[in-house]
């Protein structure tokens, strides 16, 4: 019995410093990721559900990883998080989103819109609010066609000096969503604390919408709070015609999803703008 005993302890020490190991090598790959331009935003479409119609794209961070191709944000931002280098990751997307907007715009007829992530730890950053005064002054953007997009569980802590920062945003004409709606604690609270511009529908709503009255009541409810409180309303994850007619009977107005299109590249991205041109 005290042989296994060790042989247990053995193992979940090997386990635990193979985990710390793996760790460390990550962080100074992504150190190394950050130096080499290896991270990218990437642009998904959102479209006006009636129409068809492009509105803007939704920035997701990948990395271009030299070996192992390209990386989604599930294998890397945590650990970002954890280690503090979201805040360099968000100013590359930030700078970079904001950059092709500008783009972007000279491409288009009508105004498009960029949505951006925001992580909690850059929202605690005292430097958020100029960085992002700098880039859209430097771009000669439009605030009021950035999104940026923040989760309900960001707000469960930090509550005053968050709300300042978002308060700050917004009176510079930047637009707040909320993403993931439905997802988190007590989120009608917080629509009564802070003014959002947007709620974004999550995913797992969308999935089942055409099928399971339930969700449909649920949507339908959001939508309703949405309306009532009069912010715009985008559903996430529309990955079938089936959600997206149930989604049209609702009079969801906005949305996206592979359906549309997957994330793409910035060039990719362009191509959409100039189909959405010819109609
Ligand atoms: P999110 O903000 O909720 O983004 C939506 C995710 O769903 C994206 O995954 C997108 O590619 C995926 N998606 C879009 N349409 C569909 C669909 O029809 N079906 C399915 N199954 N998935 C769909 P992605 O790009 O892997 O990003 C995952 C998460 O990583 C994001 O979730 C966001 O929380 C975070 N993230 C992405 N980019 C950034 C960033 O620049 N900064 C920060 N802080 N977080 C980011
Ligand atoms: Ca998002
Ligand atoms: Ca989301
Ligand atoms: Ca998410």
């Amino acid at each position: 019995a005290k042989a296994s005993g060790r042989s247990t302890y053995k193992f979940y020490t090997s386990v635990l410093q193979a985990e710390v190991v793996g760790k460390l090598a990550l962080e100074k790959e992504l150190r190394e990721a950050i130096k080499n331009e290896e991270l990218e935003p990437w642009f998904q479409p959102q479209y006006e559900l009636k129409t068809l119609k492009l509105i803007g794209f939704e920035a997701l961070v990948r990395w271009n990883h030299p070996t192992r191709g390209v990386l989604p944000p599930g294998k890397f931002i945590d650990l970002a998080e954890e280690t503090g280098l979201i805040i360099n990751i968000g100013e590359i997307v930030l700078e970079k989103a904001c950059a092709h907007l500008k783009t972007m715009q000279k491409m288009s007829s009508q105004s498009l819109k960029m949505s951006i992530n925001l992580s909690p730890r850059q929202l605690e950053s005292d430097n958020l609010v100029p960085f992002i005064k700098r880039i859209v002054t430097k771009n000669c953007i439009d605030p009021r066609n950035v999104v940026l997009e923040i989760t309900e569980n960001l707000l469960l802590q930090k509550t005053r000096e968050v709300l300042d920062t978002l308060a700050q945003l917004k009176s510079m004409g930047i637009r707040i969503a909320l993403d993931d709606f439905g997802t988190g604690y007590s989120a009608i609270a917080y629509l009564q604390q802070f003014h959002f511009d947007q709620i974004k529908i999550d995913r797992s709503f969308i999935q089942h919408a055409h099928e399971n009255g339930k969700d449909i009541r649920l949507v339908k409810l959001m939508l309703g709070i949405a309306t009532h409180l009069g912010m715009d309303i985008v559903a996430e994850g529309i990955e079938v015609n089936e959600q997206l007619s149930a989604l049209r009977d609702l009079d969801c107005p906005l949305g996206q999803g592979y359906l549309f299109s997957k994330p793409v590249i910035f060039s990719d991205a362009e191509k959409l703008i100039l189909k959405n041109e010819e109609h």
